[in-house]
């Protein structure tokens, strides 16, 4: 098949190479000359991880193409998948379909013989609808199939989820695209994976269901960890013990400092504002929106409580920036709001992300950094460890002691035993655990 990929981000790139792992023949489109002119010296312009030699497998098999202008490769397309941004609208919340309207409008001038053009960005139930209007009135006499795909991968293990995922779902109903979604995917669906296929709106809003469930997941496991704070319980146990039951199933049960990343947050907001829109509110999902909003400034509060309300003055390290582990997108993560926090309450913040940095100076620049994490606790009362990095995992707790002019570890991840930290002389702040008070 010849598949266009319209944006070259964590999805598109993902999702184009992989395509062209299984034997298609693609070309990753982008309107930033700068992102496609890495690719095109053999670079990857995300940190994702076997990203760069997936690609440069498909580049040497010459399956794999990159171009800032898609005038010449969607004629010969028989899909052309829309993986573009679409970000949280400033002002109300709502999904924005800028870039999504940009790219439908620019296909549909280019398109030749019948194209199928699939929304694999997260987009608002009804969007298919929309596209297919702004086709028609753009060019009448296109002989297109409009269908929705949207894509699960998770950043830092996206390559596996997109090879070997859960489920498949995709949605349109139009026998044509049907079945050349089917064939997009075979090699993929041979290997045991289900495909999904349902009505066009049915599956815009799977994507957006799915989301909000794992974030109130999320948000449930959190608030049971505050309560376990003041109980004197251990949330790793209450989530062990839930976690057995199947009907509950053990992942999105790790408590920590709230959610953030590229979508969670814009995909809960969009939701929320979609079922308000349709006067059908979505309660649990916009109480949902608040917790996780509230809860990632009052991570800061944990490193107050432990200095008696006040950190003014003292400098606080913050190891892990990015949202999550192994990846380095800054994207809506808590650590900003924690950073914001802190500085808040008069403390200096030293920061260390084994990947986020040039990001986070961007987003965050009225903090110092540091170019490795024993750098950043040098001479701090407090570590606040936002990211569970494996490094951090690794890291000599009596060195960092060492290096601290204060006892405070704010572990916020749960990432080390009571034990080793008790050990090196320092004191733990866990989540989800009788604090040190
Ligand atoms: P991204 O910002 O990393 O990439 C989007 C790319 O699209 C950018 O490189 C941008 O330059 C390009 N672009 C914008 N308009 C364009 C146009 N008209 N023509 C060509 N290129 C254009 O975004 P992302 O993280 O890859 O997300 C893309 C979509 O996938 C979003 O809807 C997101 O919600 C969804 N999604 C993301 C993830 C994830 O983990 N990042 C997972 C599942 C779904």
């Amino acid at each position: 098949m010849n598949i266009v990929m319209i944006g070259a981000g964590y999805v598109g790139l993902v999702s184009g190479a992989c395509f062209a792992e299984i034997g298609h023949t693609v070309t990753c489109i982008d309107t930033d000359e700068g992102k496609i002119a890495t690719l095109r010296q053999g670079g990857i312009p995300i940190f994702e991880p076997g990203l760069d030699a997936l690609a440069a497998r498909g580049v040497a098999a010459g399956r794999l193409s990159f171009a800032t202008d898609l005038a010449a490769h969607v004629p010969l397309a028989d899909v052309v998948f829309i993986a573009v941004g679409t970000p949280a609208r400033r002002g109300d919340g709502h999904a924005d379909l800028t870039f999504v309207g940009e790219a439908a409008r620019e296909i549909a001038r280019h398109v030749s013989g019948f194209t199928v053009i699939v929304t694999k960005s997260t987009v608002p139930v009804g969007t298919g609808d929309w596209v297919e209007r702004l086709v028609a009135q753009e060019r009448p006499d296109a002989d297109i199939a409009v269908a929705s795909n949207p894509e699960f991968l998770r950043e830092g293990a996206a390559i596996d989820d997109f090879l070997r995922p859960d489920r498949i779902v995709a949605g349109s109903d139009d026998a044509r695209a049907r079945a050349v979604i089917e064939d997009v995917y075979r090699p993929i669906t041979d290997r045991g994976a289900p495909l999904l296929f349902t009505g066009r709106r049915t599956s815009e809003l799977v994507k957006y269901a799915a989301n909000a469930f794992l974030a109130l997941k999320i948000t449930y496991i959190n608030e049971v960890a505050s309560l376990c704070e003041k109980v004197e319980a251990d949330v790793r146990d209450v989530a062990y013990g839930i976690g057995l039951d199947h009907r509950i199933g053990a992942d999105f049960l790790s408590a920590g400092p709230g959610y953030g990343g590229s979508c969670f947050p814009k995909d809960t907001l969009a939701l929320m504002k979609t079922a308000q829109d349709h006067d059908s509110p979505m309660r649990l999902v916009e109480m949902c929106v608040s917790v996780n909003d509230a809860r990632k400034r009052a991570m800061a509060r944990k490193v107050m409580a432990l200095f008696g309300g006040s950190i003014h003055g003292m400098t606080v390290a913050v190891l892990g920036l990015t949202f999550k582990a192994d990846t380095d997108d800054m994207r809506d993560s808590p650590a900003i709001a924690i950073v914001q926090a802190l500085g808040d309450a008069g403390a200096k913040v030293r920061a260390y992300d084994p990947q986020g940095m040039a990001e986070a100076r961007r987003l965050i620049p009225d903090i110092a950094y540091a170019d490795t994490a024993y750098d950043a606790v040098r001479g701090a009362a407090a570590c606040v460890i936002v990211t569970d990095w494996a490094e951090f995992r690794r890291l000599d707790l009596k060195v960092l002691a060492r290096l601290m002019s204060g006892p405070g570890l704010i572990d916020l991840r749960n990432i080390f035993d009571d034990e080793e930290v008790a050990a090196a002389g320092l004191v733990r702040v866990g989540t989800g655990m009788p604090q040190p008070l």
